[in-house]
């Protein structure tokens, strides 16, 4: 993933004090390096940490629950009835647990770096810490923000704007941080236009991305329509918000002249395939903003953490969607998952490729079953159709080990899980009285 987009064989890469210093012929590696430790890595791939551009890791403990509602039949349904009852229902330690689990399967697929986005209006003042902790704990990198919405009332607005600048002032001191400070907007109909200049405004002042669900369903593009006679994307250029370092999540449902405005802005996009398809909201314009020259990562939206298997929908959605074989292919979808990643969250010059000066944040996969050979030219084919988060063999972030011998090698993986299995069961057992009744649209 440097520029040239070299795949190389027979050649080593250097490490020292977490960055990679020189990436070169593994003899003439050898031969500067004597008395180094060395990683064998041989008949492996070695390839840049995998970047989720958008998740929820509370989402984790949804996973398996079978919620007593009402079938929604839409995706404004499906936040009334699923995930705004949970958001009520998370508690500090719940957003702690998750966060440990969502790492630790982040980890241990090859994901070194994720922004996460948390929601809780009865968990909001100091939750950054505790998801913060977790992924200190595991060592994984993670843009970690609280989701501010107006949901309830502005009071709400303003106290998750306050948590996520509480949490930019408290990291500022602590440039080695795994975990970094990012703004996140809920999404624009859930929001008023105050809120999202004030966001901006302080994302700017100190220099920190800016996330917001753009246009999932359909609800978000007729409330702006209704409220406003805009679409999504024009009213969030309207009052300010786009431009670089700035990451609208999803974007299914964009019109050309929307995708112009990211183009002309350079917002990012974070594309959700697996969600996306989950909550049946339809299939982003991702091949027309590609032609535009938007840079597209990809997350996983809390749903399943497997990157692999989520690199693998985004290559065969489109195909499908486009009934074209030659939709998209593999390479740009790697590209999605680690230097197109980097680049949304203003870190393509620290990670996202294997380059000398580069963090060393790099994973070694042996695919369990290789039925073809594997080698320069057929890499990228076996990375999405062969390779599953299971094949991932080590991790390093920073050059520090995480993950050896498909072992986390920095917390007790058993203890975490069964304490997120514990917080899980209370949380689906205080789903069964958690029911607001929100409706966004009402006026
Ligand atoms: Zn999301």
């Amino acid at each position: 993933m440097d520029s040239p987009r070299r795949i190389l064989e027979d050649y080593s890469v250097a490490i020292e004090e977490g960055r990679v210093t020189e990436v070169g012929k593994t003899l003439d590696i050898q031969r500067k390096h004597t008395g180094a430790e060395v990683l064998d890595a041989s008949g492996r791939i070695v390839m840049p940490g995998i970047v989720c551009s958008h998740s929820h890791l509370y989402g984790m403990l949804l996973r398996g629950a079978s919620l007593k509602i009402t079938p929604p039949s839409d995706f404004t349904q499906i936040l009334q009835r699923v995930w705004w009852p949970v958001d009520e229902a998370m508690t500090f330690e719940d957003a702690h647990a998750s966060a440990l689990i969502a790492s630790v399967e982040f980890a241990k697929s090859g994901v070194t770096t994720f922004a996460d986005t948390y929601s809780g209006p009865n968990s909001i003042s100091g939750v950054l810490d505790h998801i913060a902790r977790a992924v200190e704990e595991v060592g994984i990198r993670g843009f970690v923000a609280f989701e501010a919405t107006e949901r309830h009332s502005k009071k709400e607005g303003a106290k998750g704007v306050q948590e996520n600048v509480r949490f930019v002032e408290k990291i500022r001191t602590k440039p080695e941080s795994k975990a970094k400070p990012l703004f996140s907007i809920h999404a624009s109909f859930t929001v008023s236009d105050d809120l999202i200049k004030q966001v901006k405004t302080l994302a700017s002042k100190y220099h920190v991305p800016i996330t917001i669900h753009a246009s999932e369903g359909l609800g978000d593009v007729h409330h702006n329509l209704e409220n406003y006679s805009k679409r999504t994307v024009e009213r969030l250029r309207d009052v300010g918000l786009l431009g670089p370092n700035v990451i609208l999540a999803h974007c299914v449902n964009l019109d050309d002249n929307e995708i112009d405005i990211l183009a002309q802005t350079k917002t990012g996009v974070a594309h959700n395939p697996m969600s996306n398809m989950l909550n049946a909201v339809g299939v982003a314009p991702i091949l027309r903003m590609i032609e535009k020259g938007v840079n597209i990562g990809l997350g996983n939206d809390g749903y399943i953490f497997d990157m692999f298997e989520n690199m693998r929908a985004a290559f065969l959605l489109h195909r499908v969607y486009h009934r074209n074989p030659n939709a998209i292919d593999p390479y740009t979808i790697l590209e999605m998952a680690t230097i197109n990643g980097a680049r949304l969250y203003g870190m393509e010059k620290e990670i996202g490729s294997i380059e000398a000066g580069k963090r060393a944040d790099i994973i070694i996969i042996k695919p369990s079953i290789l039925p073809t050979p594997l080698n320069a030219e057929s890499v990228v084919g076996h990375l999405i159709n062969t390779v599953d988060g299971d094949d991932v063999e080590q991790v390093l972030v920073g050059g520090e080990p995480i993950v050896k011998n498909k072992q986390l090698t920095t917390i007790d993986e058993e203890k975490a899980q069964s304490t997120s299995q514990t917080a899980a069961a209370k949380l689906w057992e205080r789903l069964k009285t958690v029911r607001p009744q929100i409706d966004p649209f009402k006026k």
